[in-house]
Order: structure tokens, then C-alpha cells, then sequence
């Protein structure tokens, strides 16, 4: 499963703890506010991922997990 950072950038201090803590995925603009990777990550980044959010004093940021698109086979009709 992948997932994604989003930052809530109306609720964010701009103090830039998130990029500190997780600067796999977070850069900070001119100001400080983060800039988050647009990249979708995997499970191996995850523990980094919810350090970030659940450290977020705000709670501005949101782990996102991305729905695999599941592929049916396509039916057969008999003849
Ligand atoms: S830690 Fe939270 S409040 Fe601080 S800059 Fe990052 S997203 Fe914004």
C-alpha cells in the first residue's frame, strides 16, 4: 500500500518541526511552511510518515493511504 503527507496549510504554524523530523518527505518554503513530496512512499517510510503527523502540533498534517487499483479480469462470454 503506498500513501501520502498533505499538510492542512490553514491550521500550520510555519515553524517547520515536520521537516526536521522528516525531511524524506518535507521541505520548507522561504517562509517555513512545509512543501510536501508529491511521491506516494511505501510501508518502509511509514513510521517516519506518522512521527511527522502524530508530532505535528497542530495537527495540520494527514497520512493518506492511496487505494491499489484492483484490476478485474475481464468476463468471458460463452459461445
Ligand atoms: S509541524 Fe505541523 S504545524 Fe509545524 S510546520 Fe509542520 S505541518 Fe506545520
Amino acid at each position: 500500500m503506498e500513501m501520502k503527507l498533505r499538510v492542512d496549510p490553514v491550521a500550520c504554524d510555519g515553524f517547520g518541526h515536520c521537516a526536521e523530523l522528516a525531511p524524506e518527505f518535507i521541505s520548507l518554503d522561504e517562509w517555513g511552511y512545509p512543501i510536501i513530496s508529491p511521491m506516494p512512499f511505501d510501508r518502509s517510510y511509514q513510521k517516519i510518515a506518522e512521527m511527522a503527523v502524530n508530532q505535528c502540533p497542530r495537527r495540520a498534517l494527514l497520512l493518506e493511504r492511496l487505494e491499489t487499483a484492483v484490476r478485474h479480469k475481464p468476463i468471458r462470454r460463452r459461445v
